[in-house]
């Protein structure tokens, strides 16, 4: 087994690692996360870098990169907010449905757009009453001539309302069908007709926003289905791996920059004539705390190995998703123990890794539904 990466992925680690350190510094970060502001011009200046087209195939002008390539970038990006890795993501996943299941008038529309930094996605499936329970969604398409007809409620759509974006929609095309049969996936425009957007007051991806979306007979034409009718359910689950890893390895690069801060923090801070991390009790929450991230970041590399020989490893990525948010999580709550008073203000980031981390433990799945799917697959005959 080899741990080394390869020297181009070395130079792809350094590269995003330094415009990370340039474009995403700590102070910025914390005032767009305050502040509920989109950041449009930091996610353009990825542009003309190419990074956009990076996991986009070979045969459709990318560059072709694997899933353990995804992992280092994924985890990079999210060094001082996860937010910035999670708005880069949402268009490679964008893009990597268009490139696996779009038609070539998608492929067209979306795919230059996207390299250019003039194109966002959000993915809108989870309604009031569909949570984990998600293929129970009623949110109806109905072909009215050569318009889908759309009607209904989304809560959560991480980033709807961001510039140029297009929201990704899953809707019911086939009441009849069974549950997870009759969903297809609907490219929207955000400026739609009848489409109405709140933004809710959430403590997670701030940046970002999350959205409520009412959908009062908004049309779109015929031809903004992705793929066929009625397999969206397939297209979601086709890169359901990939990002679970995506999200954890996330949650491994912000978490690293935490527990960073958290020993520094520790090493600074004097009370009864020592440093904190002189204290017995301490140094044995942070050992508890190193072997957490180191486990976690082995399990983000072992979901990317698996994925680049094209080894089943829905348990693994579940695993992955699962024990890297919680990790992410905990050490958020540890560093605000450890910082006593300084952790809950938003001077220190403390607070804020622990609002993203309540989002990470939620969102694309949570934590429980993880152990539903670890349990099930160990469990099964
Ligand atoms: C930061 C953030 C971003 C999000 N972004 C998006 C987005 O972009 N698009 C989108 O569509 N959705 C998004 N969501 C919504 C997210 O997918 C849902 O919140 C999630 O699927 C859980 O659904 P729910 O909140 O309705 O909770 P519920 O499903 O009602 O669950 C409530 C609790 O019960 C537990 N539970 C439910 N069922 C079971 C079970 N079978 N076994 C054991 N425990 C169970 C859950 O683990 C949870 O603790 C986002 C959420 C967050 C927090």
């Amino acid at each position: 087994m080899d741990f080394n990466f390869t020297e181009e992925q070395c130079m792809l680690r350094d590269s995003v690692r330094a415009f990370i350190e340039r474009e995403c510094k700590p102070e910025l970060m914390r005032q767009y996360d305050l502040n509920g502001e989109y950041p449009t011009e930091i996610l353009q200046k990825m542009a003309p870098l190419g990074w956009y087209s990076a996991f986009t195939p070979v045969e459709h002008g990318g560059q072709g990169l694997g899933p353990m390539e995804l992992a280092i970038v994924a985890e990079e990006m999210a060094r001082f907010s996860p937010s910035i890795s999670t708005a880069y993501y949402m268009a490679i996943w964008g893009v990597l449905n268009i490139v696996h299941y779009g038609s070539q008038e998608h492929k067209d529309y979306f795919l230059q757009r996207v390299n250019a930094g003039k194109q966002n996605f959000s993915f809108s499936m989870t309604e009031p009453d569909s949570g984990s329970d998600a293929a129970s969604l009623r949110t109806r398409a109905v072909l009215d001539g050569d318009e889908w007809v759309i009607n209904g409620e989304k809560v959560f759509s991480t980033q709807s309302a961001a510039p140029d974006n297009t929201i990704i929609l899953c809707a019911r095309t086939d009441a009849d069908a069974q549950r997870h049969k009759g969903i297809s996936l609907i490219f929207v425009p955000k400026d739609a007709k009848g489409l109405t957007m709140r933004r809710l007051s959430t403590m997670s991806r701030r940046m970002l926003g999350n959205y409520q979306l009412t959908f009062d007979n908004v049309r779109v034409p015929r031809n903004s289905v992705l793929g066929e009718v009625n397999k969206g359910w397939d297209y979601i689950v086709g890169h359901l791996e990939r990002e679970r890893m995506s999200v954890a390895a996330a949650c491994v690069g912000f978490a690293k920059q935490t527990f960073e801060d958290i020993v520094q923090y520790l090493r600074q801070r004097k009370q009864f004539g020592k440093s904190l991390g002189e204290f017995q009790a301490i140094q044995h929450t942070i050992a508890d705390l190193k072997v957490a991230l180191d486990c976690a970041q082995l399990l983000v590399y072992k979901v990317a190995w698996m994925l680049e020989r094209g080894i089943p490893c829905g348990t693994e990525a579940a695993e992955c998703k699962l024990f890297c948010t919680e990790t992410q999580l905990n050490i958020s709550m540890q560093g605000m123990r450890l910082l006593g008073a300084y952790g809950l203000t938003e001077d220190f980031g403390m607070a804020r890794a622990f609002r993203e981390g309540m989002g990470a433990v939620t969102g694309g799945g949570t934590s429980n539904i993880q152990r539903n799917i670890i349990a099930r697959n160990i469990l099964k005959a």
